[in-house]
């Protein structure tokens, strides 16, 4: 998708800082942190939110998640515990339109999230 921010930094035609790629998923940290680890796990493929997804995108998702799930523990995150969010469209505050999974951690969270 031409105009997409996320499939620019897929392609590294705009810098960001990978921690870990392979070839479905990119992830990479977050250019305005909300907590001391913000990383985004985004698939190659464009997909615009989640409600554009299909069954075929199962594994895909899974595989984000999982992606998610070994960063954190990388990152010493997994036994005091993180978050992951996905946002979708405006009530949720979306403001990418590339799929994207954050992942929070390395402060206490509060819930219900704002
Ligand atoms: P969302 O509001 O769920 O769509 O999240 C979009 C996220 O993308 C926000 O947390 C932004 O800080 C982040 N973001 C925007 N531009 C960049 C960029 N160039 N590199 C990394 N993260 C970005
Ligand atoms: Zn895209």
């Amino acid at each position: 998708m031409a105009d997409c921010l996320f499939c620019k930094i897929v392609a590294g035609q705009i810098p960001a800082t990978i921690v870990f790629q392979d070839d479905h998923i990119v992830a990479f940290n977050d250019i305005t942190p909300r907590a001391p680890t913000h990383v985004l796990v985004v698939p190659r493929r464009h997909i615009a939110s989640l409600n554009e997804l299909g069954p075929g995108d199962d594994a895909l998702v899974g595989e984000m998640l999982r992606a998610a799930a070994s960063i954190a523990k990388e990152q010493g995150l997994a036994d005091r515990g993180y978050r992951t969010v996905f946002n979708c469209n405006a009530d949720a505050g979306q403001t990418v339109f590339h799929i994207h999974l954050h992942l929070l951690g390395g402060r206490t969270m509060a819930w219900p999230p704002g």
